[in-house]
């Protein structure tokens, strides 16, 4: 696999994430009520239309935080994400990458504020394992079920997505995940979003699918 990990813990240090940005005050764009998004680097795939190309190489600089250094940056709205049952939103890129730091995050951050993962997925099954405890929501975004239209937009094969929403089915979490059905102009169609659609429900019983169009900038 490709892509940025996070760093992994030596003996006497601690897991940093290589963080791209924070973006502040969202209002249920990511996650339900108030969140902040916090970007790190780093994706397995490589989408043709991808809008955040600065985080897959190194052209960009990131910055590595620990977890008690994210805190310190994100704890200024602890009180809307209380209010408004928001919380803490890690994207990227590709956010399981990076399923340890969360899992570290989510034991030092306070209970009441909710964790969600904007994800493609297609990570190993290990890092989704990693990150189900620490994560309340997830956001996946699975391209398109089809195995051709998926490798032709993303250059990669999408059998580890499929793996993974049935880790999240037989954990009982299909309730927690919102399905994204993008339609990608020119690699797939209506009838290819709608047999996405049956494909997913046929592996869990997933209810909330986002249908979107992914602009061309
Ligand atoms: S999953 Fe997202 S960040 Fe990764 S290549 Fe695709 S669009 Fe870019």
């Amino acid at each position: 696999m490709t892509g940025t990990m996070t760093e992994k813990p030596n003996d006497g240090q601690t897991l940093k994430l290589p963080l791209f940005s924070v973006s502040r005050l969202r209002m249920e764009i990511d996650g339900d009520g108030v969140t902040t998004l916090v970007a790190a680097k780093g994706c397995p795939l490589h989408c043709r239309y991808c809008i955040n190309a600065d985080v897959l190489g190194d052209s960009v600089a990131s910055r590595a935080v620990t977890p008690e250094e994210l805190l310190a940056m994100v704890k200024i709205d602890d009180l809307y994400f209380r209010a408004t049952n928001g919380g803490i939103t890690f994207g990227g890129g590709e956010s399981l990458l990076h399923a340890k730091f969360i899992r570290a995050f989510s034991e030092i951050a306070p209970s009441e504020w909710r964790i969600f993962a904007e994800t493609s997925l297609n990570v190993p099954s290990e890092l989704l394992r990693e990150a189900l405890p620490a994560v309340d929501y997830f956001i996946v975004d699975i391209k398109d079920m089809n195995p051709d239209i998926y490798r032709a937009y993303t250059d990669s094969d999408n059998s580890l997505v499929t793996e993974n929403l049935r880790i999240l089915a037989e954990a009982g979490r299909c309730g927690d995940v919102k399905i994204r059905v993008p339609r990608i102009p020119s690699y797939n169609t209506d009838e290819d979003r709608c047999s996405s659609v049956t494909a997913v429900q046929a592996i869990g019983p997933f209810q909330t699918f986002d249908f979107f169009d992914y602009v061309l900038r």
